[in-house]
């Protein structure tokens, strides 16, 4: 896949790590300082992308600015970080309340029940946002926030 060696080959050039694949559908694995991204490829020729893949495939694509250098454990500190990477991993990096992507410097830990409303901190109550609209969610219950969700989906361009 020519797409595929070229997007190798500008990976590298920005600091990533190219990993060897660990079964037949995967068509790249690369790391970053963040995280080990996959790109997947059915028998019907679709892919899919974990981690950070689609977010730098689409960087590859416009031309646009991207490095693998971002450290996620100083810039947050350790605790959190390992918290984000996990939501990461089970998320995808779209934020939970807008879908839009997260810049590195711009996830924050979203509760989706308020604590003052009987939420806890387990991983089932939580989900990544962008800082802005986490603000916007503020103490919002859950319902309300579901409202927000649809809103801010449905006003992207
Ligand atoms: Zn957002």
């Amino acid at each position: 896949m020519k797409d595929v060696d070229e997007f190798k080959t500008w990976l590298t050039d920005r600091g990533a790590e190219i990993l060897a694949p660990t079964n037949p559908y995967e068509v790249l694995r690369f790391r970053s300082s963040r995280s080990v991204s996959v790109i997947y490829q059915n028998n019907k020729g679709r892919r899919s992308f974990t981690g950070e893949a689609s977010d730098a495939f689409d960087a590859f694509k416009a031309g646009r600015k991207w490095t693998a250098g971002f450290n996620r454990r100083r810039y947050y500190g350790g605790e959190k970080a390992r918290l984000i990477e996990t939501l990461l991993a089970r998320d995808g990096n779209e934020c939970c309340l807008c879908g839009r992507p997260m810049p590195d410097d711009d996830m924050t830990v979203e509760h989706i029940v308020p604590i003052g409303a009987g939420g806890t901190n387990h991983q089932n109550n939580l989900g990544l946002a962008h800082e802005q609209c986490n603000r916007k969610a503020g103490h919002m219950n859950a319902v309300a926030k579901m409202r927000l969700r649809d809103e801010l989906r449905s006003a992207q361009p």
